[in-house]
């Protein structure tokens, strides 16, 4: 069944009070015909009572009862005034408060707005930095009209609330549009709606900016300018893997060499770079992008995410064959990367000779630098982690960090040169321990390494680490 967004000079030809005793839904008017959607459109009774009332001829179409009155509070809130014609569509309170919380993430730089079912009716949390908090309450009369809302922005059929859906949708911002995913997943109190907001005409991100630290920074730019290799950036959903490669993107030349890259989504756009989305539904999969790449005389091919072993293989393929290859990947740590890649089905030998450095990476909040405050390193903690310093940073909170004691993120990281010592291990099979022992001697320190660094820094404190990052080796 099809939705439809009703056309408000429709809305203002049919008395309120007659399209909700008959849940009769106005959706257009033109050439002097009122289409009206009905439970059902057979109905001569309501169709002629329709007539009557607006002078106009009535063509009808069925859509589920359900769906009609969740569009009809849409559409009369947006008129109770007598002169309902001069009445804008987005004056409906639930489209006032659809704007209004995806401007307010908007401007506080979130990623995501998440919408759920709640006691008190709908709650609104957005992710900032990587944290959800409160936003606001939808009052609970109003949270069906605000979950339809998004759902017609985003293209998806809002009378469909027991399967879980996809859309999408732009939204107009500061002369520009910001990408929006919406997703629903139907729970046991009503429909959670989770946005995923895109900024892909932000600044391209910079290598120097990312927070690596200098000598590791120095080691993989060394990796990123050789004229071939595989570079893998590994890490969980949102440890900044996309960014990482975006800037490593932006580090090479876009004029004379071919960038291609293939992602889902594409969360920016880079200039000079061929940037393809995946749409599995229409058929264009990671591997059928990249072999269409291949057939282009790429330079260097940018995998979005290696989540099956076919993507696997073909972005492996594509190095041996000479191209440069970036691609993430999700794996706890740059030595169990290569445990991940083999278990997708990679071969051991074909793997150990393209491969040339792993990344792993983690994002994490820094501390406020108006408000962190000094604090005593607690004695267990100072002897566990073998710590000479006596002190160190912690959160408070202060007005300009909305009192989280926490502004801006930052990563940390891990870097595994392959080398031919660790090509051989790769290749013979050696367990992910020996191969970071091996590493060790070409540089590779585990990411714990830096993240108590930046801790000692103050650049972000123990708390926040130790919700990314695991100590058990610390122990
Ligand atoms: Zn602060």
């Amino acid at each position: 069944m099809a939705t439809y967004a009703p056309n408000p000079q429709a809305v203002a030809r049919v008395p309120r009070a007659l399209a909700f005793r008959y849940d009769a839904l106005p959706l257009d008017l033109a050439d002097g015909v009122l289409a009206v959607a009905l439970s059902d459109p057979h109905d001569d009774a309501v169709v002629d009572a329709l007539r009557a009332a607006t002078r106009l001829r009535v063509r009808t179409l069925p859509m589920a009862r359900e769906t009609i009155r969740d569009l009809l509070h849409i559409a009369y809130a947006a008129e109770p005034a007598a002169n309902a014609t001069t009445e804008r569509d987005n004056d409906a309170p639930a489209v006032r408060a659809v704007d209004r919380v995806l401007a307010a993430a908007i401007g506080a730089h979130a990623s995501d707005v998440h919408v759920e079912p709640a006691a008190g009716g709908g709650r609104v949390r957005l992710r900032v930095d990587g944290v959800l908090r409160e936003h606001e309450t939808i009052a609970a009369a109003l949270y069906p009209a605000f979950v339809s809302r998004l759902k017609l922005m985003a293209g998806m059929d809002i009378a469909d609330r027991r399967q879980p859906q996809d859309g999408r949708c732009a939204i107009p911002f500061e002369q520009r549009e910001i990408d929006a995913r919406v997703a629903s997943v139907p729970t046991v109190d009503g429909e959670k709606l989770v946005v995923r907001l895109l900024d892909r005409y932000a600044a391209s991100p910079d290598l120097a900016a990312l927070g690596m630290p200098t000598a590791l920074l120095a080691r993989y730019r060394a990796a990123v300018r050789a004229p071939w290799g595989f570079v893998v950036v590994s890490g969980p959903t949102g440890s900044g893997k996309t960014t990482t490669l975006y800037a490593s993107l932006a580090e090479l030349d876009a004029d004379a060499r071919n960038l291609c890259s293939v992602e889902d989504p594409v969360e920016m756009r880079l200039r000079g770079v061929t940037q393809v989305q995946v749409n599995p539904r229409a058929g264009l999969t990671f591997p059928l992008v990249l072999r269409a790449f291949m057939r282009q005389d790429p330079n260097v091919v940018m995998v979005g995410e290696m989540r099956d072993g076919e993507t696997a293989a073909v972005a492996l393929s594509a190095a041996l064959a000479g191209q440069f290859v970036f691609a993430t990947l999700h794996a706890n740590d740059a030595p169990r990367t290569i445990d991940r890649l083999v278990e997708l089905g990679v071969a051991r030998h074909a793997l150990a000779a393209a491969l040339t450095a792993i990344v792993a990476q983690r994002l994490v909040r820094t501390l406020c630098e108006r408000c962190r405050i000094h604090a005593p390193i607690p004695p267990p903690l100072r002897a566990r982690l073998a710590l000479a310093a006596e002190t160190w940073y912690v959160a408070a909170g202060c007005r300009a960090c909305a009192e989280t004691g926490y502004l801006g993120r930052t990563g940390v990281y891990e870097l595994l040169d392959v080398d031919e010592a660790t090509r051989d291990a790769v290749a013979t099979g050696a367990s992910s321990v020996h191969v970071a022992q091996l590493a060790a001697r070409a540089g590779y320190a585990p990411m714990r390494d830096d993240a108590l660094a930046k801790v000692l820094a103050g650049t972000t404190s123990f708390d926040e680490l130790s919700r990314v990052v695991a100590w058990h080796g610390a122990r």
